[in-house]
Parts: structure tokens; C-alpha cells; sequence
């Protein structure tokens, strides 16, 4: 039987194996591991790819929405609008600000936040609103900017699944007043452990940025304020260096995988496919089907050798870690369906064709013949 893991690291490895190898035994004799010349240059090379004046390399993607929600002093009594439908994180940074958290519901078909929704949920203490370009594809985020700008709030996008997607010919991530994202390894873009970054074309932001992932420090045992220490390490940087030049080969096969599904699996009963917005790009850090049968659907491709995940099987609101928040089930019907429905299948370079026919066909024998 074929065996379909749900994501490899082969293919991209094999592709890479000798710079990488070069590039940390450069970190190994600069003798230099903190903070120093590979963490500057990742950051002018990242910061040019996502077409911002600044970003700011840190320890992971949590602390990059933290330092983010930080460094625009919210707090304690400001409200903070975030997407019912995503990882855990997006709402963790907000409760480690001690900001309250507003949920928004996602669109049902898009799986992304909509203006519309946000608009609706806006209050008089709204502060900032946390789009999450899911999946990898781009919320409507000119439209977001728009709508914060004229009502004095600040927009972080956490764009830790949409490395490199673009919206009205812009990338993703450079919208915002911040902007988090990380390289947790399957990231679109990912390091051979924890890493993240923030983008801004803020140079004061920039600076307070700086500061705050280093103790709350500019000049070496001078503290301005009670900073953290989340900082991108230099065997990381060096790492992420070597893969940054791939990306948009890489991103444009995942894009080709997606389009295969696509023409694979349209029109089947009962199979919802992921629908992208046509002001939006992807680039299917998720490629997310829907069925009502899904836990039948996982168990089935998984005994035809194929891995899938659910992305997300219990929304936020409905964590033991948010109990004392007091939703229960049927507060928000599109995440919670979302998560009853949802199935992520496998999206990864060096997927093949007859692999991407094999998982296909698969799915069609489950849902029409049921068989
Ligand atoms: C992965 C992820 C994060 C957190 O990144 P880490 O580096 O794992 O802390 C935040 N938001 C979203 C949407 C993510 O997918």
C-alpha cells in the first residue's frame, strides 16, 4: 500500500541539504550566535522580499503577535478583534496583553475574516483587529486598513501561514501597522526549529520592537522598558537565509498541487472545496476540504495509507484554557462547524501527481460509492 505522510520535508531538504550544511558551519566559526551578522542580514533579505522597511527577527510566531500587541500599548481594557477560526496563538497573545478578546466570525466558504464582519463587531474600545490570512490565503487586508485607519485602530496581520501571498499586487504582511509571522518548521517558510519575525514600516515601531525582544534593552545592560528576551537565533537566520531564495518556487508548486486537487474533486455530493475570494491570492499552507462525513473521510483515506489533519478540531472559544470566558457551544456556528467539517489534505513539495490522483481518487470512492 502507497503511504502519503501529510507533510515531508524530503524533497525541499534534498533540494537545500549542502547550503545548509555550509551555512551552519559559517555560524559554527564566526563563533557569534546571538544576534549578530546572519539575524541582520535575514532580516534586510526578508524584509525586501515582504516589501517592508523593517522586520524584526524573534524567538517564534506567539511572541511576534505579543511583542506586536505590546509595543502598540494594548492592554488591560482595550478590546482586540480576532478570527473565531485559527490557531490557538492569535488568541493567546491577546490574553498575554491582558486585552479582551473579541471573537469574529470567519466567512464560511473562505474560511477568512470579511470586512463585514469586522465592522460589526467594532467597539468603542476596539484597539487593534488580528486578521489571519488561514490557510494561506489573504484576507481582504486593503479593505481592513481602510476601515481601521478611519476609526483610529491598529491592524497586526499574524501572517504566519501566507508567506509570500499578495493582495492588490502586495505582499501579506506589509499592510499592517504590525505584523507577526513565524517559521515554526511546516511554515510555507520554515527553520529547522522555532522562529519568527515582525514586519513594520514603522521606524519608531521598528525600534521599540528592537528593544522589547532584548530585554527591553538598546545599549547592552540599560533597560527603557520591561522587554522579554525572543530573538531569532543566528543558526536559524542562517538556515531561513539559505531557504528564503526558494520560496517562490516552492509556493508556486504548492499552488499547482492545490489547482490539481481542485480539478480533481470539484463537483462531488457532499464535498465542500476551499474557495478563495477574488480579491485574494493563496498560497495553500492548507489546501481545506469540507464534508459532513469528515471523521468517516480521515479514517478511510488513513487505512488507504494516507495522512490527513483537522485544522482546527476544537475552536478557541471552546478551549478549557478559555472556559473562564464563559462561551459555550453554539456562540459562534461557523468556527464550530468549520471544526466539525474540516480536513486538511497533504500539501507538499514533492507531492506527486499520481500521489495527488491517488488521495483523490480515494475521496471520490468514499463519498460517491462510499466504498
Ligand atoms: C503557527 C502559527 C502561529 C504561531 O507560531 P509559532 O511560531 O508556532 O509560535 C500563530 N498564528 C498562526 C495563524 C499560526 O499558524
Amino acid at each position: 500500500m502507497q503511504k502519503i505522510p501529510y507533510f515531508s520535508f524530503k524533497h525541499q531538504n534534498n533540494q537545500i541539504k549542502d547550503k545548509v550544511v555550509q551555512a551552519i558551519l559559517d555560524v559554527f566559526d564566526a563563533e557569534w550566535y546571538i544576534l549578530g551578522q546572519q539575524v541582520a542580514e535575514f532580516e534586510k533579505e526578508y524584509a525586501a522580499f515582504n516589501q517592508v522597511k523593517y522586520c524584526l527577527g524573534v524567538a517564534n510566531g506567539l511572541d511576534a503577535l505579543f511583542i506586536s500587541l505590546k509595543v502598540l500599548d494594548i492592554g488591560p481594557g482595550d478590546d482586540v478583534l480576532v478570527p473565531t477560526n485559527t490557531f490557538i496563538a492569535t488568541w493567546l497573545a491577546v490574553s498575554q496583553t491582558g486585552a479582551k478578546i473579541i471573537p469574529v466570525e470567519p466567512n464560511l466558504l473562505t474560511y477568512i475574516l470579511e470586512p463585514e464582519n469586522l465592522v460589526k463587531a467594532i467597539t468603542p474600545k476596539t484597539k487593534a483587529i488580528i486578521p489571519v490570512h488561514l490557510y494561506g490565503q489573504a484576507c481582504n487586508i486593503p479593505e481592513i486598513i481602510n476601515l481601521a485607519n478611519q476609526r483610529n485602530i491598529f491592524v497586526i496581520e499574524d501572517n504566519a501561514q501566507a508567506h509570500g501571498a499578495t493582495i492588490a499586487g502586495k505582499k501579506t504582511g506589509s499592510f499592517g501597522h504590525v505584523n507577526a509571522t513565524s517559521f515554526y518548521p511546516v511554515k510555507n517558510l520554515g527553520a529547522f526549529g522555532d522562529g519568527g519575525a515582525i514586519t513594520t514600516n514603522d521606524e519608531i515601531l521598528a525600534q521599540k520592537i528592537k528593544a522589547f525582544r532584548n530585554y527591553g534593552s538598546t545599549i547592552k545592560y540599560y533597560n527603557d522598558v520591561i522587554g522579554i528576551n525572543s530573538r531569532l537565533d543566528e543558526m536559524q537566520a542562517a538556515i531561513l537565509r539559505t531557504k528564503l531564495p526558494y520560496l517562490d518556487q516552492w509556493t508556486a508548486e504548492r499552488i499547482k498541487i492545490a489547482s490539481t486537487y481542485h480539478q480533481l474533486l470539484k463537483n462531488i455530493d457532499g464535498l465542500i472545496l476551499p474557495v478563495t475570494s477574488p480579491e485574494s491570492t493563496h498560497v495553500y499552507h492548507g489546501y481545506v476540504i469540507r464534508t459532513n462525513k469528515r471523521d468517516e473521510l480521515q479514517k478511510y483515506l488513513f487505512n488507504k495509507g494516507i495522512e490527513t489533519v483537522i485544522h482546527y478540531p476544537v475552536p478557541p472559544h471552546l478551549q478549557k484554557a478559555y472556559s473562564h470566558l464563559g462561551y459555550k457551544k453554539g456562540d459562534f456556528p461557523v468556527a464550530e462547524l468549520l471544526a466539525e467539517t474540516c480536513l486538511s489534505l497533504p500539501v507538499w513539495n514533492g507531492l506527486s501527481e499520481a500521489e495527488i490522483k491517488y488521495i483523490a481518487g480515494n475521496i471520490k470512492n468514499f463519498l460517491v460509492s462510499g466504498c
